[in-house]
């Protein structure tokens, strides 16, 4: 009896010693002292036993199970320790790391143009307003004086949707619709994008327009001039001056194309504006009367006058930038010298 004690003894603490986790001692301590455990059963044999040995083997087996029990409850805390120190150690946050950057956005250069042009025409006194980018070849073309088979339908190489509807080719639909739906005086600009078949160093498939309207009973071409060069003044420098040429547009009568003082030379002459000192931007005019009788107003009683230019065109002038593709390829490093 006492050997088996001994051996007990020995493989038990071994056992003890040796589990690696928690659970593991659990199974242990199981093993030795549940209902069918090592100890239990060596208890039982004292049974078997002369009645005078059994005080002398039921103590050295309290003893067993009291140093057993104290064993397990060492290693217990042993190995909840070294799982702190994992948990701890997995855990850990290293507040020496850089931190992440966080990245900020800002507005396309394109929208920063238009940004600029819409504040210079707020303080002239215009609204904003806005139409569909998908048109009525009434709005685009009839109701401003173009007629199908009108030659000025061959400027714009139209994308199509269908017989009837189109990617509007210009932001002037705008002014036909705001004029059926309101009395004059009107005063706005309509920014937006629009849409032709062309695609070069100078001319994108999308791009943007930004238009005027003004009507009133007295609205004189001098007017119109006026506005023009305070905004181009506004835009590019109190040193910048327009001039005025003689065109033709279909919705206005007579029509104006307007350049400034080439931004690159100063109005001095160089590659850019070939010489010339003077950079074309934007195409105006008196609003024809054809146009005000399309929409039901008597041209008798109103005068206007109507502009229209390229904002892509505005933001490579301010910005310097001479081909436009390059604001629609979403190039980060081009994009964020802005
Ligand atoms: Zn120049």
């Amino acid at each position: 009896m006492e050997a088996q004690i001994q051996q007990l003894r020995e493989e038990a603490l071994h056992a003890v010693e040796s589990a690696a986790t928690l659970q593991e001692l659990e199974s242990v301590r199981v093993k030795l002292f549940g209902k069918k455990g090592s100890l239990s059963l060596l208890r039982r044999e004292l049974a078997h036993l002369p009645k005078s040995e059994r005080p002398r083997y039921g103590a050295l087996l309290t003893e067993l199970q009291r140093s057993l029990e104290a064993a397990l409850s060492r290693r217990r805390e042993e190995l909840r320790s070294a799982e702190l120190q994992r948990r701890l150690q997995a855990e850990a946050v290293d507040v020496t790391l850089p931190g992440r950057r966080r990245l900020l956005g800002r507005p396309h250069p394109i929208t920063q143009t238009l940004q600029r042009m819409l504040e210079i025409f707020h303080g002239l006194g215009y609204e904003v307003a806005e139409g569909p980018e998908i048109e009525t070849e009434w709005y685009n073309f009839d109701a401003l004086n173009t007629p199908a088979h009108h030659p000025a339908r061959d400027m714009h190489d139209t994308f199509y949707l269908s017989d009837e509807l189109l990617l509007r080719t210009h932001t002037s639909p705008v002014q036909a619709r705001v004029m059926e739906q309101r009395k004059p005086p009107i005063r706005i600009v309509v920014p937006g994008r629009v849409y032709r078949r062309d695609s070069d160093i100078s001319h994108s498939p999308m791009f943007h327009q930004l238009e005027g309207l003004l009507v009133d009973r007295s609205a004189r071409f001098s007017d119109l001039k006026g506005t023009l060069a305070a905004f181009a003044r506004q835009m590019f420098g109190e040193q910048t001056r327009v001039r005025f040429r003689p065109s033709f547009f279909p919705f206005t009568e007579p029509s104006a194309e307007v350049d400034i003082t080439c931004v690159f030379c100063n109005g001095e002459g160089c590659r850019v504006c070939k010489q010339s000192g003077w950079l074309e931007v934007l195409g105006c005019g008196s609003v024809d009367p054809e146009v005000f009788k399309a929409v039901g107003y008597d041209p008798q009683e109103v005068r206007g006058f109507a502009f229209g230019m390229g904002v892509d065109r505005m933001a490579m002038l301010l910005f310097r930038i001479d081909d436009i593709r390059l604001f629609f390829e979403n190039d980060m490093r081009f994009l964020t010298q802005f």
